[in-house]
């Protein structure tokens, strides 16, 4: 029986049990899946993942409006994968893949971890694209991950608060607009529960606004609402959209998004301003930088969302060792759909337990299409199965609910899952609306502090390079320095007594008395 030694040598030293070494990276649905999947091969599998939970992101959106808790959608990698011996599961951000060496690096707050393989597998999934337009996302928060989606609760419960408060009614007007950009499954179900807050759940909650008068807009620059269903399914979301009280506004393309609303083109070239304070990012993917860092050293291409272009057997051409799969691969343009990654994961560990096992590869990777749901409102969705099969209504809906109970991990969120829904769906209530200010300022206010901390070695730098009254090039280092001293004593009126802040004005003071 022979191994295949392209796949199974390793450059990097063996592991103390001997075993065959598979680093998965990512703990979402590729990579639980494989991870899973290897449980019964004699390897040693280290899952590495900048998250400690798996992620159901399909249900993200009823975390945002109040339906589910953020548990209930991610459990613990670590209690998920408990009862399996040969999985490890490391914290910590992949910085750094060395195809050659055979080692990925990841960062945690403890520092920098490096972990052999002899095979990996990666399923790092896809970010929010703004197609060029991040600044976008200061304003528009997109919906990947549970900071999102708690951050987008915030942001949504908030703004009926304040539309509350206001005084002006143009300004209430603005607060109780909510603009949805992208008209795909995301978007579609997301603005269908916003309407369905303001018109049923906190109907009766206020006492000077009337919450039905919201408006929720739901935009997209194609020409149709959920496209790749088909024009049946298409038509009929729009009409159950509209019916709950949606804004359905296509072919409208958005150029600009700023604190108090969102500018568009009309298909007609007209300009307009939609004014809204509270808008969501559901339009556009891209793939995890990590497969540009793995195509750029394996000569292997990515496309124009990128991701890797992978062979039929979902390994990086040239490198057997390394399979890239779910919302970062791209194997005949099939979509980024949580099936695609848990069947390339399984597909994936398959592939290592036959080389282990000395056997002849097996065939191709093939997509086993079970087909797309998406829900409108509470009892409707939409549902496409094969190429025949297309339903809207209440049928579809019972179905949607019993794929996601199906999917969802774990006996103990199934069943407060069905709880929580029954409250929302049978009643009218959310049983998750609280809501903290740090849940929706900590990611711009973090954004800032890091551009802060970026300026602030720069200015550390430039010190370094002239310190005061040093010898030699007399003005220049004087005007130096105090510029240096400006930016240090603006970010200090800017962001306060930022720990950073003041040790970077006692390191100034240090340097000047130094040089003095
Ligand atoms: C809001 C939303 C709704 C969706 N709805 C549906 C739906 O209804 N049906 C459907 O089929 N699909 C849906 N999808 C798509 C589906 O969730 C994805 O296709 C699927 O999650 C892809 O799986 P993956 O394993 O490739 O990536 P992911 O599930 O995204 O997992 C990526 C993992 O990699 C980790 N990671 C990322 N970068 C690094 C790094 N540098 N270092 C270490 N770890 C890293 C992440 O923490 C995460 O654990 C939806 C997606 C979203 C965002």
């Amino acid at each position: 029986m022979t191994v295949d030694t392209s796949a199974a040598s390793a450059a990097t030293p063996a592991s103390p049990s001997g075993r065959h070494r598979v680093v998965v990276i990512g703990s979402g649905f590729g990579g639980l899946w494989s991870t899973e999947a290897l449980a019964k091969v004699p390897v040693d599998v280290t899952m590495i993942s900048g998250t400690s939970h798996h992620l159901f992101q399909p249900l993200l959106y009823q975390v945002a409006t109040g339906v589910l808790s953020e548990g209930e959608v991610a459990p613990a990698t670590r209690e998920v994968l408990k009862k399996q011996p040969n999985a490890m599961v490391l914290l910590g951000r992949v910085t750094e893949i060395d195809i050659a060496a055979r080692t990925v690096t990841s960062l945690s707050p403890l520092g920098t971890t490096v972990t052999p393989y002899d095979t990996l597998i990666v399923a790092a999934g896809a970010g929010q694209s703004y197609f060029g337009n991040d600044q976008f996302s200061e304003f528009a928060p997109g919906m990947k991950s549970i900071d999102d989606a708690l951050e987008l609760r915030g942001r949504i419960f908030g703004s009926f608060e304040l539309a509350e408060l206001c005084t002006d009614p143009k300004e209430a007007e603005e607060w109780l607009t909510f603009v949805v950009v992208g008209a795909g499954p995301t978007g579609v179900e997301m603005a269908g529960q916003i309407s369905e807050l303001a018109h049923r759940t906190l109907r009766r909650d206020f006492r000077r606004i009337d919450t039905t008068k919201a408006r929720v807009i739901l935009l997209d620059a194609a020409p149709a609402v959920l496209g790749t269903f088909g024009d049946h399914l298409s038509t009929q979301a729009r009409k159950q959209l509209e019916s709950i009280g949606v804004e359905v506004q296509l072919n409208v393309k958005v150029v600009g998004v700023d604190n108090t609303g969102v500018d568009v083109i009309d298909p007609d070239g007209t300009q307009r301003r939609i004014d809204s304070r509270c808008k969501v990012w559901a339009a556009g993917v891209s793939a995890s930088p990590l497969g540009k860092q793995i195509a750029d050293q394996a000569g292997a291409e990515v496309d124009r969302a990128g991701r890797v272009k992978v062979n039929e057997d979902l390994t990086v051409p040239g490198h057997p060792e390394i399979f890239v799969i779910g919302d970062m691969m791209n194997l005949n343009n099939l979509p980024g759909v949580a099936q695609v990654a848990m069947q390339g994961g399984k597909y994936a560990a398959g592939q290592i337990a036959r080389r282990l096992r000395g056997e002849p590869a097996g065939p191709p990777f093939k997509y086993f299409d079970k087909g797309s749901m998406a829900t409108i409102s509470r009892f409707h969705a939409v549902c496409s199965i094969g190429s025949r099969i297309r339903m809207a209504g209440f049928l579809a809906w019972l179905m949607w609910l019993a794929v996601h109970v199906m999917y969802l991990i774990g006996f103990k969120n199934r069943l407060t899952t069905m709880l929580h829904w029954a409250v929302s769906f049978l009643f009218r209530g959310r049983s998750q609306r609280t809501t903290t200010r740090q849940q929706i300022v900590a990611r711009t206010l973090m954004a800032r502090l890091s551009a802060t901390e970026e300026e602030l070695s720069e200015v550390r730098a430039a010190m370094e390079a002239a310190p005061s009254g040093s010898n030699g090039s007399g003005d220049a280092d004087e005007s130096q320095h105090a510029e240096a001293h400006d930016t240090v004593a603006e970010l200090t009126n800017a962001y306060g007594s930022s720990q950073k802040v003041t040790e970077a004005k006692a390191e100034s003071r240090t340097t000047e008395q130094g040089a003095s």
